[in-house]
């Protein structure tokens, strides 16, 4: 562990020596962009697409258009046949996301491989939560705190994992908020991989716990989650980063489409239907962008019939950049410094921000922010009302979903589903000040009679 350099503070974006590997990885390719030696380890995935000027490269361990530096994403030959057959297909197979790997840059045979098999997890029917905040066209809970590792992580470490395996990537990676070193962690020790992850020094003790826990290499950062990112651009272009897959940065383009499997999910699990609106956290904003374009698949395959829904961001106040150029108007993201209890969603310079706020644009949504107070507060309200005890991601998406439908943004008689991410378990500060014993008493009914509880 004490090999691994501390970044300095004047680090400079490791931007021109990514570049340089990735043209390096390019060299290989040449005689057909397209073409890649791993196609069929990518199941139905024929390429990967620049977000940005749609050029096309091989499916390989890159992540930035070599023509204009934009994102890459991976790009299908989705299958065309008849959508009975396809529903039919998904529903026998298995309890996780792999029953849709149809849809998924995964071999045919991934559910036999060693990794947690994560997802499938519950959709709430949350009447009572419904009741007190006035929404009377049905609400859901997507729980995905019922994951591996507690939290939706797992869904994208699982799509990453497989690419790595592919390229013969040896070490699992990343830089993280919490819980997505916790879900590299796991995956890693499932598979047999060497992991080694990168978290800021001041998260909360679960988290850290959760991600020393499988055996792997952990780095804390003397900095917040944006200085560990940069740090961890910087290994990827350096030596000491050879052979390894960082989920979310060299590999971002296959952990990204893991998200896809929770609009796949929900429309499942409505009886292959699309809700009207769904409220979605914001970290890097990965997640949102990606649920959207898993929604769009359904509609092209024909999978569920086509209408519109509205896409509604998350954040919390004290880190809430994407939600700041929403209501200011702006196409760009202004980069800010986080403070904030919702540490998962810490993130100052959200990769996918512009994205986010063309998604919420072009389908009449919005993206909005509650404090840390009112987080806390969602946090128990979704507890008492629904049994489910949300991480404070929870409390973000719950809480924004109260202040949408109070100000008119988000019509209450429509269906509603919101995400919970995460588990109350990983951030018991957030409310151990109010989830007290009501009294400490002897054991005798005096005593019990006497705190006034009979
Ligand atoms: C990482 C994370 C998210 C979303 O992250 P994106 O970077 O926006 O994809 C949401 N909730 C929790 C609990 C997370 O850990
Ligand atoms: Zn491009």
């Amino acid at each position: 562990m004490g090999k691994v350099p501390i970044p300095s503070r004047d680090a400079t974006c490791g931007a021109r020596k990514m570049r340089r590997k990735g043209l390096a990885i390019m060299a290989v390719y040449t005689a057909d962009r397209t073409d890649s030696p791993y196609a069929t380890a990518f199941g139905p995935a024929a390429a990967l697409s620049c977000r940005e000027c749609g050029t096309r490269f091989p499916l390989s361990p890159i992540f930035a258009c070599q023509e204009c530096f934009g994102p890459l994403e991976v790009a299908y030959d989705l299958p065309t046949g008849d959508p009975e057959a396809l529903r039919r297909q998904i529903e026998a197979g298995p309890a996780s996301i792999w029953r849709y790997a149809p849809l998924l840059p995964v071999p045919a045979d991934v559910a036999t491989k060693r990794n947690l098999h994560p997802g499938w997890t519950k959709l709430v029917k949350a009447d009572n939560l419904a009741r007190e905040l006035g929404i009377t066209g049905g609400l859901h809970v997507k729980d995905d705190s019922g994951n591996p590792t507690h939290s939706f992580k797992d869904r994208v470490v699982a799509i990453a994992l497989e690419a790595a395996r592919t390229f013969g990537l040896t070490t699992l990676s990343c830089s993280s908020t919490g819980n997505l070193a916790g879900a590299v962690g796991a995956a890693a020790a499932r598979a047999g991989f060497r992991s080694c992850v990168f978290i800021p020094h001041d998260l909360e003790q679960a988290k850290v716990v959760m991600a020393a826990v499988y055996g792997g290499e952990l780095v804390a950062i003397e900095g917040g989650y944006d200085d560990v990112n940069r740090f961890c651009s910087e290994l990827i272009g350096d030596p000491v980063g050879e052979g390894w897959g960082f989920v979310n940065v060299n590999l971002r383009p296959y952990y990204g489409e893991g998200s896809k499997t929770l609009a796949y999910e929900i429309a499942e699990q409505l009886g292959w239907r699309l809700p009207d609106n769904l409220v979605i956290p914001i970290a890097s904003g990965s997640q949102l962008t990606k649920i959207d374009k898993g929604l769009q698949e359904l509609i092209k395959l024909g999978l569920v019939e086509d209408k519109p829904y509205k896409i509604f961001g998350a954040q919390a106040e004290g880190c809430s950049p994407v939600s700041a150029a929403f209501k200011a108007g702006h196409d760009v993201v202004r980069p800010v410094k986080p403070d904030t209890i919702a540490k998962s969603l810490a993130i100052g310079n959200p990769a996918d921000g512009p994205y986010v706020l063309d998604i919420a644009r072009r389908t009449g949504g919005a993206v909005e922010d509650v404090t840390d107070a009112e987080i806390v507060d969602a946090i128990t309200l979704l507890a008492r009302t629904e049994g489910i005890f949300a991480e404070t991601a929870g409390g973000v998406t719950v809480g924004v979903l109260r202040k949408l439908v109070e100000s008119g943004q988000l019509d209450p008689a429509g269906e509603t589903v919101v995400l919970n991410t995460g588990d109350g378990l990983k951030t018991l500060n957030a409310v151990e000040a109010t989830a007290r014993p009501t009294a400490t008493i002897r054991p005798t009914l005096a005593a019990f009679r006497e705190a006034g509880l009979a």
